[in-house]
């Protein structure tokens, strides 16, 4: 044993687990990544896969043409079907965890279909992204498709108010880009990226093409283009340090985002 693992044993057998002295310690070992090389990919449920055909073909296309660049974990969004049952399951009274479970069924059936149009091509869909084959998916394919929702289910930590899942496809996906110290973290949208107002509904929205999760607190825009709980994420993230969100419905923006072009909105820890 080394000296510091002697050391760090000695406070892990005396300290509370919260201990200051111990956690510093705990984090002392050098930095390491378990799939370095690969991006992780959030494909939309509501912004793209419920568009269909229209939206989902040509992303398909450009996926297939960027694996053979790129090493590609591709996680599925829930959407429009998970809202439906989020409503009724809590109309029911239902809580959280029974809501996350719902969710993650949704996200399972957009991974099942990408992963069956992916099929012919060689790339699979797992059923669980925590490691079982991805790697060695990512070493003969380049990608492979996972579901996007954290896998917390019952025991997904309820908000403050409301029985909405606040960790859910957004969250998911970033934490497996940083739980494995990927390269980088895309989500692919519908719009350009992050505005100063939905441009859906607010006509007079701006752009921005770049800012911190502080900034985008302080601006009032914490909970719109991704899931607020994502941001703390990424502000106390050791790998993945930024994402990129980009509109999937312009052809050729996932070629480039993958590239390391900024095409969309990055979005940084500090
Ligand atoms: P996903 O399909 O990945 O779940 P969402 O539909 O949850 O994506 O999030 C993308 C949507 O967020 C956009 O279609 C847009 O209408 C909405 N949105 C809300 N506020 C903003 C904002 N300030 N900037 C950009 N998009 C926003
Ligand atoms: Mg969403």
């Amino acid at each position: 044993m080394t000296q510091s693992t002697a050391e760090l044993e000695t406070l892990l057998m005396q300290r509370s687990l919260s201990d200051p002295e111990l956690l510093a310690k705990a984090a002392q070992a050098a930095d390491y990544r378990i799939l370095p090389d690969a991006t992780v990919i959030k494909i939309g449920g509501q912004s793209v896969i419920d568009r269909g055909r229209a939206a989902v073909y040509p992303l398909v296309d450009e996926i297939v043409a960027a694996r053979k660049q790129h090493k590609m974990l591709i996680g599925t969004g829930a959407g429009t079907r998970a809202r439906h049952l989020y409503s009724i399951a809590a109309g029911l009274n239902l809580p959280a965890g029974v809501l996350s479970q719902l969710g993650a069924s949704v996200a399972d059936q957009n991974a099942a279909m990408l992963g069956q149009l992916l099929a012919k091509h060689g790339i699979s869909a797992v059923e669980a992204a925590g490691m079982s084959a991805v790697p060695l998916f990512l070493a003969e394919v380049n990608a492979v498709v996972f579901s996007g929702m954290p896998p917390y289910k019952l025991w997904m930590r309820p908000a403050a108010d409301g029985v909405i899942p606040p960790y859910r496809t957004d969250a998911g996906c970033y934490l497996v880009a940083e739980q494995f110290g990927c390269k980088a973290m895309i989500y692919v949208k519908d719009e350009q990226g992050l505005f100063t107002g939905n441009p859906k509904t607010d006509k007079h929205a701006t752009f921005i093409p770049r800012i911190s999760v502080d900034e985008m607190k302080a601006k009032g825009l914490h909970d719109s283009i991704l899931e607020f709980p994502m941001l703390d994420l990424l502000k106390n993230s050791l790998h993945v340090r930024e994402v990129q969100v980009v509109n999937g419905l312009v052809p050729g923006n996932l070629t480039r985002a993958l590239a390391g072009e900024h095409v969309g909105t990055i979005i940084t820890a500090s």
